[in-house]
């Protein structure tokens, strides 16, 4: 292969880059025409609940594929997702190569988008992309998309009716209806934070979990508690630091620090399509494993909190007792007590259907790991045994056959849909594999579902191609003149 040319200056503009994306949708002949035949005006084919990186994903692969789409997020517009918000990393934890959402169209990468606006050049020269440039870039992609999201709308209750259309209650703009509907409600999504019970019963002014929203500011003097050893410890650890606080206590239960990413490491798309196919005792095989080294901070954002001379770092110490005592908190680990002002909990997110109202009329249905398949003695794991045992298109499939018709039109397009799956809705990497996987088996589902019409259509349809005037029947004799000499 010859050298890559050299870098040259491409900042063209956003301009340039949308016509080019117009141009390439034009020569793919996408996005395709609806097709799913409308029985009632206001019935969707699909609505997506959550538009953050996972929901607008999904929209865009089900767009291209013409099926007709609403997502509906409770987040004002262009603050979905954790990134401006809960999110307190630097930079994206991702490499900044992963093509991500673009579903395959160079012109949607966000690498395409930032050179657009900021050169070749600049592209190379950027470690990892900020945080908050992810969100704009999320903006860009939903605007060039035109999709269709609206904001402020809180799905308050999904209620499927066996061969009707799945119920979307929300809080505030009545039920919607649709054929299909997919969570893409976040990494809680299907549970919520895991608080440690030694803290369950304290006065909230003492803590938060990392996934709320922290006035880091607040916390400027104060002695600060973080617990955990992921991503998240590091960056609410740096994040207090940077604000001000007089010290930050890490309190990490494992003995040492959680150094390989196993699942990043070996990656490859066989992974990525593979996964899927495996039997149950390998995904929960490779889950273990995963689970037992722990996914590890980025370098940088563990660099970002030990460059504190006020940060430490315990380990082998998991929180025994917390307790208010006189104005402040104790708090007790196997190597002695810590006098805190403020604890954050890094603790990540537990599976729990049946804490969130929304699901409530499909929570007691879903089928789980657990009802499934058994691990070899030593290998019981109660987090994974949690997951949803999905089928082969992200649906939830019902525990009990017949207790939930329907339940099957619903897809769980979330975190926690990684042991059936794979990691395709974790996060960047592997996005739009996932998306077009979840699209592609319910454009199946309802041209299935639909057959009778579309095998109908079919019969009927009558349009010719040829007018007549093509060709002539020939007048003549059968047999060839040379025949006949012959
Ligand atoms: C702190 C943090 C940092 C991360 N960093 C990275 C990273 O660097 N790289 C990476 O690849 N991944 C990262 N991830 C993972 C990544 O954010 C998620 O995998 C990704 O955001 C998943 O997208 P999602 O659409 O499922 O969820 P989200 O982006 O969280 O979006 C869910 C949306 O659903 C909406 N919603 C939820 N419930 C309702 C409801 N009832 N009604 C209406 N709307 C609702 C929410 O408002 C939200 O906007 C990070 C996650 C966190 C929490």
């Amino acid at each position: 292969m010859p050298d890559a040319p050299a870098p040259t200056e491409t900042a063209t503009g956003l301009a340039a880059l949308e016509a080019r994306l117009r141009d390439d949708l034009l020569l793919l002949n996408l996005p395709a025409r609806p097709w799913v035949p409308q029985r009632e005006p206001d019935l969707l084919d699909v609505l997506i609940v959550g538009g953050g990186l996972n929901g607008l994903t999904a929209a865009a692969a089900a767009r291209l594929i013409g099926l007709r789409v609403l997502v509906l997020d409770r987040a004002p517009e262009g603050a979905e997702g954790p990134w401006i918000t809960s999110a307190r990393m630097r930079t994206l934890r991702t490499p900044k190569d992963l093509a991500g959402p673009a579903l395959g169209l160079p012109a949607l990468t966000c690498r395409a988008w930032f050179e657009a606006q900021h050169g070749r050049a600049a592209w190379e020269a950027m470690e990892r992309i900020p945080r908050a440039m992810w969100m704009d870039y999320m903006v860009w992609y939903r605007r060039v998309l035109d999709l269709p999201v609206r904001n402020g709308v809180e799905v308050t209750l999904v209620r499927p009716q066996g061969a009707a259309p799945v119920l979307v209650e929300t809080a505030s703009h009545g039920t919607f209806r649709a054929r299909r509907v997919i969570l893409a409600n976040g990494i809680d999504g299907l549970g919520g934070p895991v608080v440690p019970a030694a803290v369950t019963g304290l006065d909230r002014r003492f803590w938060a979990h990392s996934s709320d929203v922290i006035d880091m500011g607040a916390l400027r003097g104060k002695r600060v508690g973080v617990v955990g050893a992921g991503a998240s410890a590091m960056d609410n650890a740096a994040s207090a630091l940077e604000a001000g606080a007089a010290r930050v206590d890490l309190l990490i239960r494992r003995a040492e620090m959680p150094r390989t990413d196993k699942f990043t490491g070996s990656a490859s798309k066989g992974m990525t399509l593979g996964f899927l196919d495996l039997p149950p005792e390998d995904k929960w095989r490779f889950f273990r494993i995963a689970n037992a080294v722990q996914l590890p901070a980025p370098r940088q954002s563990v660099l970002r909190v030990s460059r504190h001379a006020k940060a430490r770092f315990h380990f082998a110490s998991p929180i025994l007792r917390a307790e208010a005592d006189r104005g402040a908190l104790r708090v007790v680990t196997p190597r002695g007590a810590l006098r805190l002002d403020f604890l954050i909990l890094a603790t990540g997110f537990a599976i729990a259907p049946e804490t969130r109202p929304e699901l409530a009329a499909i929570a007691p249905h879903i089928r789980s790991w657990a009802d499934s398949y058994t691990a070899p003695p030593g290998e019981e794991d109660a987090g994974l045994a949690a997951s949803p045992d999905l089928g082969p298109g992200f649906e939830f499939r019902e525990r009990v056959p017949g207790a939930c018709p329907g339940l099957e039109r619903i897809h769980c397009f979330s975190f926690p849909a990684v042991l059936t799956h794979g990691k395709m809705t974790s996060g960047v990497p592997a996005v739009s594999d996932g998306a077009r996987r979840m699209t592609e088996a319910i454009a199946r589902s309802l041209f299935v579902e639909d057959r009778v019409q579309f095998l109908a259509a079919f019969e009927a349809y009558g349009r010719p191609e040829l007018l007549g005037d093509e060709w002539r029947p020939w007048e003549g004799p059968m047999e060839d003149e040379s025949d006949a000499a012959a």
